[in-house]
């Protein structure tokens, strides 16, 4: 079994505008400077389209090396160039700088259609473009309720990772997405443990351990705990990545929770 590092991943969304967006990104990468987390813990921001190239050139002039502070993007479309029109390939988000991208997210399963088998389009292309997918799954609430989480995930790890796949996987329960609310350490423990137990049959290996984070309305409060299960790989932070006092308090957090497994 090879060891993972941890990860504390910002996704923006569709927020932090253009002046906001770079002072937030230098606020980060000056934080992480002048209070450098172990070398293994890997923060990546993840701004919208339109902000890839400012922030990146932000990043630059700090100068961190790109373990420690990443860019990722918020989605790409499954091709590397074509007729399609407002789309975005992993080709062009790799250009601005992007090593990473969020796939699947909720927000676009509900507000764009988004299938499974879209975002295996997705995976795929990203992979082939050399940019590491982050893949995110979570259940409904109403899903939970009726105790077919569990199928839920199953069906979309079959349905979104790619046979060999390679990357990362966020657990984000729906119901937990900005709602202030997040699973018990017990659940949160359940869930990530049955996730782990069902990506072999994607990876197909026992031999990798792909990150697993946990996503949904994490703060540096609840940040310690989440980090503390050793099943958990890091987290995806929405609202709380969107000021940069609150984001380096997670990096904070999540460094100390982590701290003794991460031996550089
Ligand atoms: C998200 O949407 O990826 C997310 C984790 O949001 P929040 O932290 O705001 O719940």
């Amino acid at each position: 079994m090879t060891t993972v590092p941890k990860f504390v991943i910002g996704n923006w969304k569709m927020q932090a505008r253009h002046e906001y967006g770079l002072e937030l990104a230098r606020g980060v990468a000056q934080g992480l400077r002048d209070n450098p987390p172990p070398s293994r813990l890997h923060t990546i921001l993840c701004p919208p389209f339109t902000q890839l190239a400012g922030v990146h050139s932000e990043l630059d002039e700090i100068g961190l090396p790109n373990e420690q502070l990443a860019l990722g993007a918020q989605d790409c479309y499954p091709a590397a160039s074509g007729p399609f029109t407002g789309d975005i390939s992993p080709q062009m988000i790799k250009a601005l700088g992007a090593s990473y991208v969020i796939l699947g997210h909720s927000e676009r399963r509900q507000n764009h259609g988004e299938t499974d088998a879209v975002i295996r389009q997705k995976v795929k292309a990203a992979t082939a473009a050399g940019v590491t997918p982050i893949v995110c799954i979570g259940e409904h609430l109403a899903e939970r309720n009726e105790g077919r989480a569990a199928s839920v995930l199953a069906s979309q790890i079959e349905g979104s990772l790619t046979r060999g796949f390679r990357g990362i996987v966020a657990y984000e329960p729906v119901w937990a997405i900005g709602s202030g609310i997040t699973p018990s350490h017990e659940e949160l423990q359940r869930k990530l443990t049955l996730i782990r137990a069902l990506l072999p049959m994607r990876l197909m290996t026992d031999d990798i351990r792909v990150p697993v984070l946990y996503g949904g309305s994490v703060t540096s409060v609840q940040a310690p705990s989440i980090m503390s299960i050793e099943a958990v790989d890091g987290v995806l932070v929405g609202s709380a990545s969107l000021e940069a006092q609150s984001f380096l308090d997670i990096i904070t957090a999540a460094a100390e929770a982590t701290t003794p497994q991460l031996t550089s």
